[in-house]
């Protein structure tokens, strides 16, 4: 397939997401567990297009909105799946950034058997789990294919849908560092600062600002970090008892990859993170040379090639032998 044929089949499968839209109402809108700033970013994105369409919608994840993105949404919070469970089920369903149907967890009850499923997505490891799949992995977040669906419903611009646009990218490209940042998402961001988006302001809310729990837990992983012995895999841990300790919430542990990222020499990173006795999620970050979604693909995860995740049950200790051992092969 060249390069023509899949902007074509894009175009297409835009074009069909839109025609769906306009025909059908009722719909809901959910995004995958611990979402982060381009899942929360592509859920009210898709909210305040619905609301221009004169539609009926629900937006609904899981757990919690965490608390610094609660600037990006409308005036009503996304539905809590945990402490609201809704007792009705969906039968027009947008999943936005999530590589398979799996990641959104516990909101799968409220998605009708027979549901349409719209799949807008840019994860490689995507497996085309939707009726109208939309995945475009040049895409640096999935609000860079919303800002596409945007262009092709002809929604008009406002600073609050903007900033959603901008908000996406500038969290999914690391604060437009990453080498997912591309012309084209330098071409959006400049359109939506345009659009009266407060970069700045967002940059420092939802880039800079760390609560004090996020500092605390910080230190205590700091002191974690450990490396295999060419120095060319780190990783750092964060365990249950460090949470309780330091007062963190589960989305304060975001960034702390960044630890042993950030190491000269380092190829991958990766942070253990303990969210039950024998659960434990693994965060896999790669300079470019090992493709890190094919790893945690091994585990039953999913994600980028620089960029991935997976949960394997097992205590802290056998999840770092079984997954520091997998990289070893790789790299
Ligand atoms: P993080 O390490 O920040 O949680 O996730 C890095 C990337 O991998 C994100 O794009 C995220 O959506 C994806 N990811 C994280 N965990 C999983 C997982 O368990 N399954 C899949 N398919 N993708 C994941
Ligand atoms: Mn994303």
């Amino acid at each position: 397939m060249n390069n023509t044929q899949l902007t074509e089949d894009y175009q297409a499968s835009l074009q069909a997401v839109a025609q769906f839209l306009r025909q059908e109402d009722d719909f809901l809108v959910v995004s995958h567990l611990s979402p982060d700033g381009d899942a929360i970013s592509s859920t009210s994105a898709m909210g305040f297009i619905l609301k221009a369409l004169g539609k009926k919608y629900s937006l609904l994840n899981e757990g919690h909105t965490p608390q610094k993105f609660k600037l990006l949404l409308d005036d009503e919070d996304i539905i809590n799946y945990s402490s609201d469970p809704v007792q009705r089920t969906f039968d027009r369903v947008i999943f936005v950034d999530c590589a398979d149907a799996s990641r959104i967890g516990q909101a799968k009850q409220v998605v009708a058997d027979n549901a349409v499923i719209i799949n807008i997505d840019h994860h490689v490891t995507n497996n085309a789990y939707g009726q109208i799949n939309v995945v475009r992995t040049s895409a640096a977040a999935t609000v860079e294919i919303i800002y596409d669906l945007i262009k092709t419903l002809n929604i008009s611009w406002t600073p609050k849908l903007a900033s959603c646009i901008y908000a996406g990218l500038l969290t999914d490209t690391g604060g437009f560092r990453y080498s997912n940042t591309t012309p084209a998402v330098f071409a959006i961001a400049e359109r939506m600062l345009r659009e009266g988006v407060a970069g700045a302001m967002l940059a420092e809310r939802l880039l800079e600002t760390m609560s004090l729990g996020q500092v605390q837990l910080m230190k205590e992983t700091l002191s974690t970090l450990s490396f295999s012995e060419d120095c060319r895999i780190a990783w750092v841990k964060i365990t249950t008892e460090m949470m309780n300790r330091s007062g963190a919430l589960d989305e304060d542990t975001e960034g702390l990859i960044n630890i042993s990222r950030n190491v000269q020499g380092v190829e991958v990173a990766l942070l253990f993170k303990q969210k039950a006795e024998h659960e434990i999620k693994i965060s896999f970050r790669s300079k470019g040379e090992v493709d890190v979604s094919r790893l945690a693909q091994i585990f039953g995860g999913g994600g980028h090639v620089r960029a991935s995740g997976a949960t394997i049950m097992g205590t802290m200790e056998e999840a770092v032998a079984r997954i520091v051992e997998a990289v070893k092969e790789k790299i």
